[in-house]
């Protein structure tokens, strides 16, 4: 168990892109930083190396925070700047379907946001398969565990009145972050894999940043 601290303002959701084109961020810049090696790939290398990567991440589910999948979102993003997919330079793994969103393959990311954002597509960011069209099999555990996670979620948004109310908001804060560890660890064995029926690979979120969940305390 580990010790949290109350966050005393919302943070920005940064995790969706973690290279905000426009932030200075710190953690914005690290990734700025990352990304060049992908930077100096050709076009053609950047394809087979997104293309190789795919293959290799198939069938299974994968934490975000996983350094394979790190390095592929910025290779993902750098080739999706490059209209890389457009190109038809290579072909993805026969598994991946093309994705509506920016005609990339298919590769969804689960977030607690999912009944507001859908699955999220891992090239562009935008929404990859709307909550409403997520499988029948798998959509009504999702929407039960997204609803059990917003009101966690929001401790760490509550306002000043709120928190005084709560009496020691320090325990609440904490309380709510273990709940969260729990959720999350659910969303990675239970849900995503459940997922796994109808996508060649899904992306999980092990984190939890405005309740300073971090993925290792995020057990599965
Ligand atoms: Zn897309």
């Amino acid at each position: 168990m580990t010790s949290k601290r109350p966050s005393t303002k919302p943070r920005e959701r940064s995790i969706l892109m973690p290279m905000a084109i426009d932030s200075d961020a710190p953690l914005d810049l690290l990734w700025k930083e990352y990304s060049l090696a992908f930077k100096e790939f050709d076009d053609l290398t950047l394809g087979r190396w997104l293309a190789q990567t795919l293959g290799q991440i198939e069938g299974k589910v994968w934490r975000l925070s996983h350094p394979l999948v790190g390095a592929y979102r910025l290779a993902a993003q750098q080739g999706h700047d490059r209209q890389i997919w457009h190109k038809r330079l290579v072909s993805p793994p026969a598994a991946y379907p093309e994705s509506p969103c920016c005609r990339s393959p298919q590769l969804p990311l689960l977030t607690r946001d999912v009944r507001e954002s859908g699955l999220i597509c891992q090239h562009c960011n935008e929404t990859l398969v709307p909550f409403d069209e997520i499988p029948a099999d798998a959509r009504p555990d999702l929407e039960l565990w997204a609803a059990q996670y917003e009101p966690v979620h929001a401790v760490a948004h509550w306002e000043e009145d709120r928190r005084k109310s709560a009496g020691d908001y320090d325990r609440a804060y904490e309380t709510a972050a273990q709940e969260a560890e729990r959720l999350l660890s659910r969303g990675g064995s239970q849900l995503a894999p459940k997922l796994l029926a109808h996508y060649p690979a899904v992306i999980w979120e092990d984190h939890d940043e405005c309740l300073e969940v971090r993925p290792e305390d995020v057990t599965v």
